[in-house]
């Protein structure tokens, strides 16, 4: 357990403020902190507010651009392609799901590409937005910019990043059914995790630089004696394989993005995402009452499954989430997207920021402060 542990909206002013100094205009430091925060809330904090570390450096590096706005680079009303022009992939990223929602609303559907935009972060933040208009949404993104980590199915090197897959479905009422998570067996901020704690990671996670599976995570961040590192393996074996080249290449290749090879090899901080939304309007459809009858039907068919005796909500999520997600959803299994649902309220008063990330915290606030001569201050020093 951390023990810095810090109010959500206290710290989501930090991050808000973190980013005015550091050059954002309002909508773009509020689009961030708000991503972020929600993203440790949700129980994410791989993809939470220790993101502002890599965001800091690039922006620095003048990689990330701030303030920038989407630019539409092909239309055709119910079809577009919206350019991030490298700018903040969490006000890129909304401006285009904004865009296409309302397109979605008016054609009853929308496929668009948001493409060179900065990290998107968490993706089910985006999906979650289109469920909340009660769309339908299915997101596949590619990310490069940081050095190949996952090894194709029966490969000995890596060749791509973490590839996510993600959908949304709205239910009246209830929460929506979020499936949203990244195409390696592990993600890369869990084995920096083990790592920094040299303890292993479960089995079927990682090979050696040989192709070997091994449970250590060195083999992700110190060199063998040839100088090579070994790789995440996907999710699912052959089958996670499968859906990262898709990821990859629809949500790059289709719509103009860089795909991951040599040509389009790293910046030197920057992560950038690219992304496929395809939007649904049931309603459109001509079959939303019995889609809406189907989906409970079939839910309900799921929730009357047997627990089983190791049943566990997530080995992610703390045994507080547990313990409100066993008394939201008594004796049942959960659906995708509830554990985000528990963890929030787990959350809601105090968010356990660990020693490293706050020392990164830390670090951008004083990176920030000396090159542009304003800083919110340390975090650590904020009090609740
Ligand atoms: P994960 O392994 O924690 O899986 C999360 C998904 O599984 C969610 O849909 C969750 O609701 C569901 N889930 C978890 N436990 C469940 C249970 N007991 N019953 C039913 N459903 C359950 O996710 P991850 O792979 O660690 O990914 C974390 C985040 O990282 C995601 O939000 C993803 O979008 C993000 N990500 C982003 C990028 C990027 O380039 N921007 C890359 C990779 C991952």
């Amino acid at each position: 357990m951390a023990n810095f542990q810090i109010n959500p909206q206290r710290l989501e002013q930090w991050v808000e403020q973190l980013w005015r100094c550091a050059g954002s205009e309002l909508n773009e430091a509020q689009d961030t902190a708000k991503h972020l925060v929600l993203a440790n809330l949700s129980g994410h904090d791989s993809h939470g507010v220790g993101m502002n570390d890599r965001y800091v450096a690039s922006c620095l590096n003048h990689e990330l651009r701030l303030n920038q706005q989407l630019s539409l680079v092909h239309d055709a009303g119910a079809l577009f392609i919206a350019d991030g022009q490298r700018g903040m992939g969490q006000s890129m990223a909304r401006q285009a799901m904004d865009l296409g929602i309302e397109r979605a609303k008016l054609h009853g559907h929308c496929i668009f590409g948001l493409r060179n935009s900065h990290h998107i972060g968490r993706i089910g933040h985006w999906a979650e937005m289109a469920a909340a208009k009660g769309l339908v949404a299915v997101h596949f993104t590619n990310a490069i910019g940081a050095p190949t980590m996952v090894a194709p199915f029966g490969g000995a090197q890596a060749r791509f990043l973490t590839n996510p897959f993600t959908a949304a479905i709205p239910r009246n009422g209830q929460s929506p059914i979020i499936v949203d998570f990244a195409t390696s067996a592990i993600a890369h901020g869990k084995v920096r995790v083990a790592y920094n704690k040299a303890v292993a990671v479960p089995d079927g996670c990682l090979i050696d630089a040989k192709g070997h599976p091994t449970n250590q995570p060195a083999v992700m961040f110190e060199a063998d004696e040839q100088g090579a590192f070994g790789s995440l393996l996907t999710f699912g074996g052959h089958k996670g394989y499968g859906l990262a080249v898709v990821c990859e290449l629809l949500g790059a290749a289709l719509i103009g993005g860089e795909s991951i090879h040599p040509a389009h090899f790293p910046q030197q901080y920057a992560i950038w995402n690219n992304m496929l939304v395809i939007l649904i309007d049931p309603t459109r459809l001509g079959q939303a009452g019995y889609f809406s009858e189907e989906l409970g039907r079939f839910i309900q068919w799921l929730e009357s499954a047997a627990l089983s005796e190791d049943s566990e909500m997530s080995p992610a999520q703390s045994s507080e989430a547990a313990a409100i997600a066993a008394s939201l959803y008594p004796g049942r299994v959960l659906l995708p997207g509830e554990p985000e649902v528990a963890m929030r309220l787990a959350r809601a008063k105090a968010i356990p920021i660990d020693d490293t990330t706050l020392a990164q915290l830390d670090r951008c606030a004083s990176r920030i402060g000396d090159a542009r001569g304003h800083s919110p201050g340390p975090l650590s020093q904020m009090k609740d």
